[in-house]
């Protein structure tokens, strides 16, 4: 009899199985593209800092920021601690912003251990800060960076009193100020009206600060908006996520550099049948075909990160052939109408997102349906899809094996 301790070695592998069903496929080559792009677009002075918070917008941290710092990025952004740690855990080592709040000594230490640099966004947070450090006795000091709110109204200590800020911070022991940033709220609208007023604030708090002399070394206000749209944005350092991924964050913002998508979601047809007129398709029955139809059904569904809200409105590619997705999308599959498209098999490859033939579908066209924004359809994609790094864009014919 086996004992319970030699069973894993006989347990078949369920990698491979969990591959074959449906998939998110990174391209490196166009990641990097998109960061030459940017960089091209950016003076030598200006650094290029690659945003990689909820998983590099679910396009996997690690394997993002690597590629980024390669390729000319210099610093990383995380919104949380954790975020920070799977990175250098990672071997991560380029400097590392926290944009999200940081508040218990827990995480302050943290900070200190793993050498990310927080943003600090009011005198109470600075304090602790520095207590907590002090407890410490913190052989080095912190780099922090000061926020300050210029209109976003969410994180961020109020532009016209950044002199009071930045002074109580200096004194601050164990404490040493990297930067000064700020985040706008309307980079993407067409009407700059309220983001120069974020800008003529910002320049307002930097004059001021100048004045007492006290502007630290760096400042920084720009996203991917904001560096597409004005290079008077562009300060020190520009912050872009979403344009790294190949992704405009509106679509005026289109013409400057050309951007390739790095992201696309494939899975694969599990089952395959003709189904006659007047059958009822999936939950509810919301879709009943009015004639016979060949019928797929594909291994991926609302738990993978498939808006639900998009079903019987989604478009697939199949064999380089537009498919219309029909019923419900449900938790782990959904099924398209394949009619027409010749020699079909089970196994074969659908296109969610991504390039197949002469047909693309972008996170653009589902956040459209979907009443969103494609930085939302990026980040659903869940763990339970594997992410496949490549350096070309996959045949759909090709054989993925993880
Ligand atoms: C997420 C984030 C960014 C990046 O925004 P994109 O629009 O994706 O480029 C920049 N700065 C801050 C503070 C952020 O939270």
């Amino acid at each position: 009899m086996l004992s319970w301790d030699q069973t894993p070695s006989l347990a078949p592998s369920l990698e491979p199985m969990r591959c074959c069903r449906a998939w998110v496929e990174i391209d490196l080559a166009a990641l990097r593209h998109n960061i030459s792009q940017f960089r091209h677009l950016l003076p030598n002075s200006t650094q290029l800092m690659a945003v990689v918070k909820a998983d590099a917008y679910g396009h996997g941290a690690v394997t993002v920021a690597q590629t980024a710092l390669q390729s000319g990025a210099t610093w990383l952004g995380v919104a949380t601690v954790p975020e920070g740690i799977e990175l250098r855990a990672a071997g991560v080592q380029a400097p590392i912003l926290v944009m999200g709040a940081v508040n218990s000594p827990e995480e302050m230490q943290a900070i200190a251990h793993w050498r990310l640099q927080p943003t600090l966004v009011s005198p109470k947070q600075a304090l602790v800060f520095a207590d907590t450090l002090g407890r410490l006795a913190a052989a080095r000091p912190v780099q922090v960076h000061l926020k300050i709110d210029t209109g976003m109204s969410r994180l961020g200590f109020p532009w016209a009193e950044a002199v009071d800020f930045v002074r109580f911070v200096r004194q601050l022991p164990h404490l040493k100020i990297d930067s000064l940033y700020s985040h706008l709220a309307t980079a993407d609208d067409p009407d700059p009206t309220v983001m120069q007023q974020q800008q003529q604030r910002f320049a307002t708090a930097i004059e001021n600060l100048r004045r007492e002399y006290l502007l630290p070394a760096r400042l920084h206000l720009a996203n991917t908006a904001a560096t597409l749209a004005d290079p008077t944005l562009h300060y020190d350092q520009v912050r872009v996520g979403l344009g790294l991924y190949g992704l405009y964050p509106a679509p005026h913002l289109g013409h400057r550099i050309a951007l390739q998508p790095v992201m696309q979601i494939k899975a694969r047809i599990t089952h395959l049948k003709e189904v006659p007129a007047g059958t009822g398709i999936s939950y509810g029955h919301q879709y009943r075909c009015d004639r016979p139809i060949q019928l797929a059904v594909v291994g991926i569904g609302y738990a993978d990160g498939v808006p639900r809200v998009l079903s019987n409105r989604l478009q697939v590619i199949v064999k380089g052939r537009l498919a219309q997705q029909v019923g419900a999308i449900t938790m782990d599959q959904l099924m398209v109408d394949v009619s027409g498209i010749p020699r079909l098999q089970e196994g074969d490859v659908v296109t969610l997102l991504g390039r197949d033939g002469p047909h693309s579908i972008s996170p653009d066209d589902w956040a459209t349906m979907a009443n969103t924004i494609s930085w939302e359809i990026l980040c659903g994609f869940k763990h339970r899809l594997p992410r496949i790094a490549i350096e070309q864009p996959l045949p759909t014919s090709t054989v993925v094996q993880c």
